[in-house]
This record gives C-alpha cells, sequence and structure tokens, in this order.
C-alpha cells in the first residue's frame, strides 16, 4: 500500500467521539484522512474543523446536503457518528452517493433496520463496516485467537460488564428512539462481543435476562436503568453480562479447563489491563484503536481484502440485543 493515495473520509456528526477520538485519530492514520464533515452547524463547528483539519469548505455538508457528496471526488468513506436512530439515514445516503460506509455502535435500533442498511450498501456496491475498534486492540485479538487456536480446553465461564453512573441532563442515550434502549447498546455491546470473541463467534443457544427496580424511574423512564443477561451455549458455555446506568463497571473474565483470563478495565479507549493465566501481558498503553480501525478498513478497500468488523456483525450484536430485551420482557429464556 506504500505510495497509494490515502482515502477520504468525511466524519457524519461532530459531537463528543467525533471530536475527542475520530478526528484525532485520523491525524495517525496512513491510509485514509479526514477530507470532510457533515455537520448541523456548518457555519460555526464546520468552518472550524476544516480549518483544523485543512480540508476546503466546499467539503462541508449539513444533513440535508449530505447527497451532494455523490459528486465529491476527494471522498471515499462516510462515518456515521450520530445517535444510532440516525445511523439508517446516514448510510442510506452514503450508499446513493457510492460511497462506503463506516457505522458506529450499535448498528442501530433494530434488526430490521440493519438488514435495510445491508441492503442498501450491497445494491449500491460499497462496503458497510462497523466501528467496532476494540477488535484492533491487541488483548482483544488474544481473546480471539484463544478461540481460533481451540486453546480454551472445554466450555468456557464469562462474566463482563459495562456502564457508568449517568448524569441528570439531556441524554440521547435515554431516548429511546434515539439510542435504541439504554447501557446494553451503548456499553453492553462489548461485553456481547467479548463473549462472541471468545467463543469464536458462535452464536449463543438460550438468552435469559432481567431488570432490577430502577432508583431513578424519571431519568429512565424509556428505557433499561440496569440490565442482567446471561448467554448460554451447546457446549456448556456461559456469560453472565450486566450493563448499567447507575452503577460502574468495566470488565471481562473468561475461564475455562486449559485458559483463565481477565481484562479490566477491559473496554477503554486505552490503559486496558489484561492477565492471562495469571500474567499480567505487557502494557500497550497509547495504541490507537480507532486509528488502527480506519486504516484496517481503508486497507480491506483498497486491496479488496476481508473486513473483520463488517455490518453482519453489527447486525448479529442488534439480534442478541433484541433477544436480551425480549427475555427481560418475558421473564422467559429466549431460544436462538
Ligand atoms: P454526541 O451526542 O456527543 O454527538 C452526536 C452528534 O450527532 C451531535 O453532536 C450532532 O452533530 C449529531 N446529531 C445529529 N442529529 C442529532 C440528534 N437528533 N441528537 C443528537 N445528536 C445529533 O454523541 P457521541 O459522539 O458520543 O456518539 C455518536 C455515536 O458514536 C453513537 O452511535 C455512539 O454510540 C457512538 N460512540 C462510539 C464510541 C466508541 O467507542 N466506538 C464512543 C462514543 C460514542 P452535529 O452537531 O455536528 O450535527
Amino acid at each position: 500500500l506504500a505510495g497509494r493515495r490515502k482515502l477520504g473520509v468525511a466524519l457524519i456528526g461532530l459531537g463528543g467521539y467525533s471530536t475527542g477520538q475520530l478526528g484525532p485519530a485520523l491525524r495517525e492514520t496512513r491510509f485514509c484522512e479526514l477530507r470532510g464533515v457533515v455537520t448541523g452547524d456548518p457555519h460555526g463547528k464546520g468552518r472550524r474543523w476544516a480549518r483544523d483539519y485543512g480540508f476546503p469548505e466546499s467539503s462541508i455538508y449539513d444533513y440535508d446536503t449530505m447527497h451532494r457528496i455523490a459528486d465529491n471526488p476527494d471522498i471515499d468513506i462516510v462515518y456515521s457518528v450520530t445517535p444510532p436512530g440516525l445511523h439508517e439515514r446516514d448510510v442510506l445516503a452514503g450508499a446513493a452517493s457510492g460511497k462506503h460506509v463506516i457505522c458506529e455502535k450499535p448498528m442501530a435500533t433494530s434488526v430490521a433496520e440493519c438488514d435495510r442498511m445491508i441492503a442498501a450498501c450491497e445494491e449500491a456496491g460499497v462496503r458497510l463496516s462497523m466501528g467496532y475498534r476494540l477488535h484492533f486492540h491487541p488483548y482483544h485479538q488474544r481473546v480471539k485467537a484463544l478461540a481460533a487456536e481451540a486453546a480454551w480446553g472445554g466450555p468456557i465461564a464469562m462474566q463482563g460488564g459495562f456502564g457508568y453512573r449517568m448524569g441528570t441532563g439531556y441524554d440521547w442515550r435515554v431516548n429511546k428512539a434515539l439510542a435504541g434502549g439504554g447501557q446494553l447498546p451503548n456499553t453492553g455491546i462489548y461485553v456481547i462481543q467479548s463473549a462472541l470473541m471468545a467463543k469464536g463467534g458462535e452464536m449463543p443457544m438460550a438468552v435469559t435476562a432481567s431488570e432490577p427496580p430502577k432508583t431513578r424511574p424519571e431519568y429512565f423512564s424509556e428505557v433499561e436503568e440496569t440490565i442482567n443477561w446471561t448467554f448460554e451455549w451447546a457446549d456448556g458455555s456461559k456469560l453472565e453480562g450486566t450493563s448499567s446506568g447507575v452503577e460502574g463497571s468495566n470488565h471481562f473474565a473468561a475461564t475455562a479447563a486449559n485458559q483463565a483470563l481477565r481484562l479490566q478495565p477491559a473496554f477503554s479507549y486505552d490503559r486496558l489491563r489484561m492477565e492471562l493465566d495469571g500474567e499480567t501481558l505487557a502494557s500497550m498503553d497509547g495504541f490507537n484503536q480507532q486509528a488502527h480501525q480506519m486504516d484496517a478498513f481503508a486497507a480491506a478497500i483498497l486491496t479488496d481484502g476481508e473486513d473483520i468488523v463488517p455490518a453482519a456483525m453489527g447486525r448479529r450484536d442488534m439480534v442478541l440485543i433484541d433477544a436480551i430485551y425480549r427475555a427481560s420482557a418475558s421473564g422467559q429464556a429466549v431460544a436462538l
């Protein structure tokens, strides 16, 4: 890939994640760079970003004009970084523009939306990838490798939690239409992914779930406050997962006959810690997950190579989230 032109990325939605993580990461990428933005504030934020990142003002769009990216040869990839309820709109606009697309997690708010997004990209002949940054971190890749090497030696007992105490102000993360749910699609999704990594992508057979009584029912009026769930696999492997908007957690542990590991913090942007069979692995501090994620997608496009976080994986996680909510609502195990 040396000497190849970098692919151009346009970020859709200049909120916290674009500003704090993706924009800065695009200064470190080798195969792609920031060349445009889509924002509800093109004159303020849009111009500031154009100045800071050195792209022309003609590459600033708003949500009504983003279809014109079709005519912009500088841009190869659009990246939806808006709330999940808006991802379908962004992805369909990207596909209609003939641009490859990255979609932030969770992919959408329903499996039906995922299906429409995948169909639109297939029809347009563009690729659709997920913003699943942790798949590029060496520790999480180690978890995947244990499955690939069949190194567990039998059923795996897993526990994982991710959540944080939410504030009191407006947050789309408690708006069901925009978020699709509460902390389950926001942070619980990472626990789901770790378990599926450990199981080599195998789907669980049965899902159970429950929600404890809400302690802040006014704030969490549309979505769950805390949810606990289990996945069970045919071989007896089991995950006990939790995600919460009132209690902090950030860990994943997996124990089997031949291996035991613990990640804590497991899901942060940086400074993860991992123990494998009682030994702490060498520090990976400073590893830029987002830069590696976007570069891997750009490289896959440039080489017609495999995407390790394709839309099918985003859809899979939406199926699992949906099963957890159904299990919680019914109080019954949901078979998959
Ligand atoms: P923010 O609320 O900080 O930003 C969202 C941005 O989306 C807004 O600033 C706005 O950008 C745009 N937007 C357009 N319409 C709306 C609307 N109706 N309500 C709110 N925002 C709107 O959210 P985040 O940046 O934290 O999250 C964005 C996406 O990124 C989500 O899917 C989230 O799950 C994901 N994310 C992923 C992370 C990861 O680690 N992979 C970490 C954090 C978030 P503008 O003003 O430019 O129009």
